[in-house]
């Protein structure tokens, strides 16, 4: 990312803000970039960094051929250092080997960039020889800490830094992101609708989750309208073995919802609009099967479960309630 004006399509306010304070001259000495992975922190960072050291902005967009562009570019500029955990945390020494570096270094310019990549692993040890850092007086010092976890950071960090809140990204960014990563397209759509963060979603595809999560939530509702009477049994032994966790259940709740939404969009006319992109044919049938009075029974009743799932109910059991309101609705 060269240009405030790309990060502004995805982080408009944030882009703003920076390219503002660029433009003036008022940058704070620290900033928290928290958000989901893929919402563009570190390219963000990345881009503060150039137009921070650049020798010949036009209007904070850094020119990206002075000297300070071009080693920036590299990715070997001297003076922004990036700091990364070593193991699962970022220990004082890698902040105090930071320090000596940069106070042995012959200094060519009076700007210095940290960056601080998974901040919320810092050691308190380590976050409070950072903070010190970032009060020593010489110099224009800038850290950009980059965060999924802004709630475990620690509050003399939050407290310190002015704390930039990256948007989730929308189901289409999600969408490209995952194909783009190689996921098949008809199973990225109903991920982008389960989950805006990336890392959640990748997870959903490992070991081909998704994929089976969709088919057997498919074979229940089919059995329900088509084979009342093997209902119970798919339930029993497909659905409740696969989604065991009660996070899983509420993903299968999740998928059902989006199914009868589908089959809602066909019945109005709104086939350009569904989810299951390969399964327009079965909608189209359920749409045919299924009234308006019995589909809006069937979504309240997938509601319902889902807000009892949060509550102290055994999954098992609310499974096997919504499964009779299905049938009854
Ligand atoms: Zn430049």
């Amino acid at each position: 990312m060269d240009q405030w004006q790309e990060l502004e399509e995805t982080q408009p306010t944030i882009s703003r803000v920076l390219q503002n304070s660029v433009k003036r001259d008022r940058l704070a000495h620290a900033y928290l970039f928290e958000g989901g992975r893929g919402t563009g922190k570190r390219a963000a960072a990345l881009l503060l960094a150039k137009s921070f050291l650049c020798e010949a902005t036009v209007a904070a967009n850094p020119c990206l051929v002075c000297r300070e562009c071009r080693r920036a570019e590299s990715g070997n500029h001297p003076d922004i250092h990036t700091i990364r955990p070593d193991g699962t945390t970022i220990k004082v020494d890698q902040i105090r080997e930071l320090k000596k570096e940069f106070s042995m270094r012959g200094v060519e310019t009076q700007k210095k960039i940290y960056i601080v990549e998974e901040a919320d692993k810092m050691s308190a040890s380590a976050a409070n020889s950072l903070l010190k850092f970032l009060e020593e007086p010489d110099g224009e010092a800038l850290a950009l800490l980059l965060t999924t976890n802004a709630y475990q950071m620690l509050p003399t960090i939050l407290s310190r830094a002015q704390v930039m809140s990256f948007s989730p990204l929308s189901p289409d960014r999600i969408i490209k992101k995952l194909t783009a990563a190689g996921y098949r397209e008809k199973d990225a759509g109903i991920v982008a609708k389960l989950t805006s963060d990336l890392t959640e979603a990748e997870q959903l595809f490992e070991e081909d989750w998704i994929t089976q999560a969709r088919e057997k939530v498919i074979q229940l509702i089919d059995d329900l309208i088509r084979r009342p009477a093997d209902a119970y049994i798919t339930l029993h032994e497909t659905i409740i073995p696969f989604f065991s966790e009660r996070e899983d259940v509420q993903t299968a709740l999740d998928l059902m919802m989006l199914w009868y939404r589908d089959v809602l969009r066909m019945q109005v006319g709104q086939s350009d609009a569904i989810v299951y992109i390969d399964q327009e044919d079965t909608l189209a049938k359920q749409a045919f099967q299924l009234s308006q009075g019995k589909l809006g029974n069937n979504l309240q009743a997938v509601m319902n479960a889902k807000r009892r799932i949060n509550a102290n109910v055994s999954p098992q059991l609310l499974m096997e309630q919504l499964l009779l309101r299905l049938q009854e609705g």
